[in-house]
């Protein structure tokens, strides 16, 4: 398998250590109820896992909580209750959202208050290798220090320095120096050997990281707006603590979730939070939505959307129920050897070319659309299919469906559209077309389809 790095803008393999991959991912900032572009990043990630998992290798995914951050002690202020109170709450609302969308794949959640040993040992590290330096507001790295600042995002620093603010620390040896760790009168912080005070954001996913996975390690994931300065400081804080490079083998960016044209964020008040979404759709359309688009571009959501991936799942559905069908009514005929091998093949193609397009840079959308090509294939060749081959396709289909989270409900008629399809049964057997056609055309009014099959009559939706 190969990810595109987005440091070297080149595909690059996918290990397979012995004791399996590392992944972090940078988690919430627990402010507020998360919405569906923060579920449009996990949901991949989570997915990404569990293709992983079942056909590579073992991983261990890491992923933080920031818990300590502005935002928080505004909102807290705002509500006049105190910030960790504010980020307890929000961070169990997280867990409750990701697993009503069935996103259950991370092994270790690290909320950053609980690392302040780890965070401050980093710190005086920088500060023992001079990349560090104390102010009498805060410690700061200094960026100059490192030569390779700004190559994950490819900014021409010079512009940065020069488009950036006054800051209000006027001790800061440059700009683009960022805080790891500010100096407050707040109640929220901690003791340490700078000062009453509290993290910078930066520094709390390194420390994390190196106390589970050590310096180095395979992939960290995050979406595109973390590239910098985030993702640019995290490699510049750790490659400098350790001597080590690279820090990580690969960066794996997601694209965002717009609504509009703009990013969908708390910041921009244009959000639908996760459970607003679930009380009108299922965790399978949100899953469609996401995974029907490549990880790294970016998805218009609105109506349309919604729609296409409700009906890319009715499709899926209804032909899931037709080898129900299929399986029930097959005629026990002596299994044609032909069509047996036939279906082998064209299942063995359909799973390759599924895993291949995962293996190509986790392309989801392709590999969905292989799903639909199979579908395709089938259709025409369904009601001479055998149980056999029927429970085959199905079984295979599902393996992958399943693996993405994505359930499919089968088809359900209901008992006054069953009877209408008996009585019209009965009527045709009876050689009474003309009332048989009017209870078709009753059944089609009521949102169902009857089709006469080599098989019987099977009842689908509309
Ligand atoms: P935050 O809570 O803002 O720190 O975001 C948590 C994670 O969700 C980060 O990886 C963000 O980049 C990601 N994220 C936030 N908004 C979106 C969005 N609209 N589309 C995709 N990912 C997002």
């Amino acid at each position: 398998m190969r990810i595109l790095d987005t440091l070297n803008g080149k595909k690059i393999a996918v290990k397979k250590p012995k004791n399996g991959l590392k992944l972090f991912v940078c988690g919430p900032t627990v402010y507020d109820y998360s919405h569906i572009g923060h579920a449009r990043t996990y949901v991949v990630f989570d997915s990404f896992v569990k293709y992983l998992r079942f056909f590579k290798s073992k991983v261990f995914y890491l992923q933080n909580i920031t818990d300590i951050d502005d935002k928080i002690i505004s909102r807290a202020k705002d509500r006049n209750i105190s910030p960790e109170k504010l980020a307890k709450q929000f961070e169990k609302e997280y867990y409750a959202d990701m697993k009503a969308l069935d996103i259950n794949s991370v092994n270790k959640y690290a909320p950053a208050s609980k690392y302040i040993k780890e965070i401050q040992r980093q710190i005086s590290v920088l500060l023992e290798k001079n990349f560090a330096y104390e102010t009498k507001n805060g410690v700061y790295f200094q960026v100059k220090k490192f030569t390779n600042y700004g190559n994950l995002s490819k900014q021409n620093l010079s512009e940065l320095r020069h488009g950036y603010r006054i800051e209000q620390d006027k001790q800061k040896k440059d700009p683009l120096d960022f805080a790891l760790w500010k100096k407050t009168n707040e109640s929220v912080g901690w003791g340490s050997p700078w000062g009453w005070g509290r993290p910078g954001w930066h520094i709390e996913d390194t420390a994390i990281t190196e106390k589970y996975f050590g310096p180095q390690y395979d992939i960290h994931g995050g979406a595109i707006d973390l590239k910098f300065p985030h993702h640019e400081s995290e490699i510049a804080q750790q490659e400098s603590a350790s001597g080590k490079k690279p820090f990580v083998k690969i960066w794996m960016h997601t694209g965002f979730l717009l609504i509009k044209g703009d990013k969908m964020s708390k910041s921009l008040n244009n959000f639908i939070t996760i459970r607003e979404f679930l009380k009108k759709n299922s965790s399978s359309d949100l899953r469609m939505i996401v995974l029907s688009h490549h990880y790294r571009s970016p998805i218009n959501y609105n109506d349309e959307v919604l729609a296409s991936a409700k009906k890319s799942l009715n499709t899926i559905e209804d032909f899931i129920t037709t080898l129900k069908f299929v399986e029930l009514n097959a005629i026990n005929k002596t299994e044609n050897k032909k069509n047996r091998t036939n279906t082998k093949k064209i299942l063995e193609k359909f799973e390759n070319n599924f895993k291949r397009a995962l293996d190509d840079d986790f392309n989801t959308p392709k590999a969905l659309s292989e799903i639909f090509n199979l579908i395709n294939q089938a259709n025409p060749k369904l009601w001479t299919l055998s149980k056999k081959e029927a429970v085959d396709i199905r079984t295979s289909i599902n393996k992958f469906l399943r693996l993405f989270e994505i359930n499919t409900v089968p088809v359900k008629i209901p008992l006054k559209i069953a009877k209408l399809a008996q009585e019209r049964q009965l009527s045709r057997q009876n050689k009474q077309f003309v009332p048989a056609d009017r209870l078709r055309i009753k059944i089609e009014r009521l949102g169902y389809l009857i089709k006469d099959t080599p098989l019987g009559p099977f009842l689908t939706r509309r």
